[in-house]
């Protein structure tokens, strides 16, 4: 699942490739990962339409026309962009392809569980998971002070709540684990536990983790970004091997189909 520092740097990429760049045109191959209007509607609103930026906000990329109107993509778990040769025939898990002058940007998904929509005149309101969404993880605004303050208003675990979007947004299930790692805390303690000095020490873990993988991914291509290969990870997926920070044996639990990986050493 891609999370904000994959997002960002797809993103990047994305923008460096295509904004100024026509779409001459478009084709639906999975109508049911398009959401809100039909296939043809879709293609009719985007065809001929320059894209002027591409942007990620949260775990959502968004391509944005200059006549205004963004395509709005929630990449879910499986959800991939790939550059391809123009004239390249769609491919078995091919959502959408976009056809520009020389190249040929695909949109895929082996899971279909992809949202896109095409959102006209700002209103994000068919948007599933869009609104009522809080700050960027990294977001320049949100200081200790503000994470400290969003924190109290939430209950539960704490990797819930890191990865519970109305909080922040950008954090998915592996690197809520690096996090947690980082900071020195148990996924599965109630927030309402911690202690003034670990909230800020979840803080400063939380931007320190993502700020470095961030500058890792930004080093990355369209298609290695694509392959989303994650070996840089320190404990997420990695259970039954060994700690980095205390050399004992990573613990692993799976519930609801997701993982979490910790040290029952390094994490208290
Ligand atoms: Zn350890």
């Amino acid at each position: 699942m891609p999370e904000l520092p994959e997002l960002e740097a797809i993103a990047t990429r994305l923008s460096e490739r295509f904004n100024g760049k026509r779409i001459e045109s478009a084709d639906v191959h999975d109508a049911l990962v398009i959401h809100g209007m039909t296939p043809d509607r879709f293609i009719s609103g985007i065809t001929d339409k320059v894209i002027s930026s591409c942007t990620n906000d949260g775990k959502f990329v968004l391509l944005n026309l200059s006549t205004g109107g963004s395509i709005v993509i929630n990449p879910m778990l499986a959800g991939r962009f790939r550059v391809a040769d123009a004239g390249r025939k769609p491919l078995k898990r091919d959502v959408f392809t976009l056809q520009f002058h020389n190249d040929l940007l695909s949109y895929t998904d082996s899971k279909r569980m992809s949202r896109v929509y095409l959102v006209v005149d700002d209103d994000f309101s068919a948007v599933k998971g869009f609104e009522g969404r809080g700050p960027s993880a990294l977001a320049d605004n949100l200081t200790e002070g503000l994470f400290l303050e969003r924190f109290k208003r939430f209950r539960g675990h704490i990797k819930n709540v890191l990865t519970n979007q109305r909080f922040i947004t950008g954090i998915g299930n592996a690197y809520a684990d690096e996090i947690l790692l980082y900071a020195g805390i148990l996924p599965f303690r109630r927030i309402s536990t911690l202690n003034a000095a670990e909230s800020v020490r979840l803080y400063r873990a939380m931007r320190d983790v993502l700020s470095r993988y961030r500058k890792m991914m930004m080093k990355r291509t369209l298609t290695e970004l694509a392959i989303e290969k994650r070996d840089f990870l320190m404990i997420h997926g990695k259970g039954g091997g060994i700690c980095p920070l205390c050399g004992g044996r990573i613990s692993e639990v799976t519930a609801n189909r997701f993982r979490t990986n910790y040290c029952q050493t390094c994490q208290k």
